[in-house]
């Protein structure tokens, strides 16, 4: 198949993924890919945030190990990124990482639907039995929301998070969807499918069709993710990611050089 690039990897720096940049590169060139990404969790302003990122301190080091796999597969484009985490009274440390060096693209995450609750950390399973699931999912839409209307992020991160363990509103969450979409739209920033989704209990791609196809109505542009946290990873379900993206409407992706977009087919 013609691969879209794979713009979410991670690096053992985030002390939960394993392999080094140059075997994820190496995954990848044996796959066929064209063009990955390194995303890695940023570090905080202050480390001991939680330890599921790198330290502020090896924020050089990360640079310089995707730098080194950039000179080892000189085929391979391989993009500099990061993953963020958007939190609110975050902006000021966001805006000082962007400017410490020549990223690429930022992907946004909301984790934290709350200040003591990264809705994804399987630690933290007991917090779903206090709150109401659809609330969750309205706290989470709001912060996405946020995220996107801010101009910080070239992508929003598996835009439908609070899945992950299965927990899902009954209601309809048309009208959250539509509000973030339409902040994304008016900033220009993409969302990208995840496919890590379908490794998790909710086995699903984030995020769901719908969500996804009120994305390609509103003309919101797309990449593609494995969110890889071992060198197997890369690459994984994409046949079904741009099956997907094609069900729903879409005939293009894109991709990002230092911040800035270009269109390709898909
Ligand atoms: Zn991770
Ligand atoms: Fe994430
Ligand atoms: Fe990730
Ligand atoms: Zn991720």
């Amino acid at each position: 198949m013609l691969w879209p690039a794979d713009y979410h990897m991670h690096t053992p720096l985030c002390q939960h993924a394993v392999g080094t940049p140059r075997e994820y590169a190496a995954q990848a060139q044996k796959l066929g890919l064209t063009e990955i990404g390194f995303s890695d969790h940023s570090p905080m302003r202050q480390d001991g945030f939680d330890n599921w990122r790198m330290k502020l301190a090896q924020l050089d080091q990360y640079v310089e190990d995707v730098r080194g796999a950039q000179r080892d597969f000189p085929q391979l484009v391989i993009r500099l990124a990061l993953e963020v985490d958007y939190l609110p009274g975050h902006e000021e440390w966001i805006r000082d990482l962007a400017a410490r060096h020549a990223w690429d693209y930022f992907i946004g995450s909301v984790h934290y639907v709350m200040d003591s609750w990264d809705v994804d950390n399987p630690s933290k399973l007991a917090e779903w039995a206090a709150h109401d699931v659809t609330e969750v999912w309205g706290l989470y839409f709001d912060r996405l929301t946020h995220a996107a209307a801010s101009g910080f992020f070239q992508i929003i991160g598996h835009a439908d998070l609070p899945k992950k363990f299965g927990h899902r509103p009954s209601g309809d969450c048309g009208p959250l969807y539509e509000r973030f979409l339409d902040a994304a739209a008016k900033t220009g920033t993409a969302i990208e499918l995840n496919t890590a989704g379908l490794r998790k209990d909710c086995k699903e791609i984030y995020p769901n069709p719908q969500l996804l196809g009120l994305a390609a109505r509103k003309g919101v542009p797309i990449t593609f993710g494995s969110d890889a946290h071992a060198p197997a990873e890369v690459g994984l379900n994409f046949t079904e990611a741009v099956e997907l993206a094609r069900q729903v409407g879409y005939s293009q992706r894109c991709r990002f050089v230092q911040r800035r977009r270009e269109i390709v087919a898909l």
